[in-house]
């Protein structure tokens, strides 16, 4: 698995991790499978959240990880609503229990809230020097967010943000007009979220879908793994697909060996154009 040094972490990451969002509604037997074959593979950037299903989903982790912990990049993310200081500390301190660890290696503001930036980050400061937090970073914040988010840090004591994760896939490509340079002018990694559009990946009779199923004919490969080949042509991309099917998990863990020539990359452009630049970031 290719790994790339993750934002200002220093951190070897692989460029393709492994989402959680809704895997609590899948078979539970299937998805811990599916999350340790992905270990096995070395999709050790694991991705979940406070907020999926309700902590479902982060103790359906813990135990997918149990006894594997030291070979996982764990990262989980705190809701907006409590994000105070104090908010913040007991958010982490429930998901580290529910996800059976001492520490997260990165953990999150899911997206802007009430809470002021200062709060939140005195709160990862705190967490940071517990040693229940290696790494700090945001969610769903466009460049105007991500500027001011990095005047706050430099207010605290919190150091740096590491990365922001944001909606990413073909059909959706907004975030290269103004998210993402912003992050890549300040050594910030971009993890893309929902890279198959949550489960709405371009049909193959569709004209894009065409152009992914010639591409990857000529490579062996799937549309699918053309289509991660293409969001991680960036060097500050990462990707966390979701699978909870062994047989996905593998397929989309294969991609991070693709390499799409200049002429295939600009087929794919043409045929999931990014777009006029909108205001804010997309979000799902
Ligand atoms: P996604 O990864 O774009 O798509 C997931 C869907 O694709 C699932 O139905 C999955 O099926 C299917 N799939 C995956 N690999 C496949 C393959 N090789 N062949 C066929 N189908 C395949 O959607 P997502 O879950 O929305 O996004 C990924 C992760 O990003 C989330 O799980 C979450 O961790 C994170 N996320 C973050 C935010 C945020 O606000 N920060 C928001 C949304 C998502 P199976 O499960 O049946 O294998």
């Amino acid at each position: 698995m290719q790994q790339r040094t993750f934002g200002p972490t220093g951190r070897q990451v692989p460029v393709i991790g492994q989402g959680t969002w809704n895997m609590e509604r899948d078979d539970r037997a299937l998805a811990v499978a599916a999350l340790r074959r992905g270990l096995d593979l070395g999709m050790t950037h694991v991705d979940t959240a406070e907020l999926y299903g309700d902590g479902e989903v982060e103790e359906l982790v813990g135990e997918a990880i149990a006894g594997r912990r030291h070979e996982v990049f764990l990262v989980s993310k705190v809701l907006p609503d409590n994000a105070s200081r104090r908010g913040t500390v007991a958010a982490c301190d429930r998901s580290l229990a529910r996800l059976r660890t001492d520490h997260l290696d990165l953990y999150l503001l899911h997206w802007p809230g009430r809470h002021p930036l200062a709060d939140t980050f005195a709160g990862f400061a705190e967490l940071a020097r517990a040693g229940k937090i290696l790494a700090w970073g945001l969610s769903n914040f466009d460049e105007r967010e991500l500027a001011a988010a990095v005047a706050a840090a430099a207010a605290g004591e919190v150091g740096q943000v590491a990365c922001n994760q944001l909606f990413y896939h073909l059909e959706e490509r907004a975030i290269e007009h103004a998210a993402i340079p912003a992050c890549e002018e300040r050594g910030i990694a971009v993890v893309a979220y929902s890279p198959f559009g949550s489960g709405r990946f371009p049909r193959r009779e569709s004209r894009g879908g065409r152009v992914l199923a010639e591409i990857a004919a000529a490579h062996d490969a799937t549309p699918r793994q053309v289509a991660l080949a293409f969001l991680l042509r960036l060097p500050s991309l990462f990707a966390i697909p979701k699978a909870s099917r062994p047989e996905h998990v593998a397929e989309n863990a294969a991609a991070a060996d693709l390499v799409l020539g200049p002429d295939e990359l600009r087929r794919i452009d043409q045929a999931f154009p990014r777009g006029r630049r909108r205001p804010g970031v997309p979000t799902i």
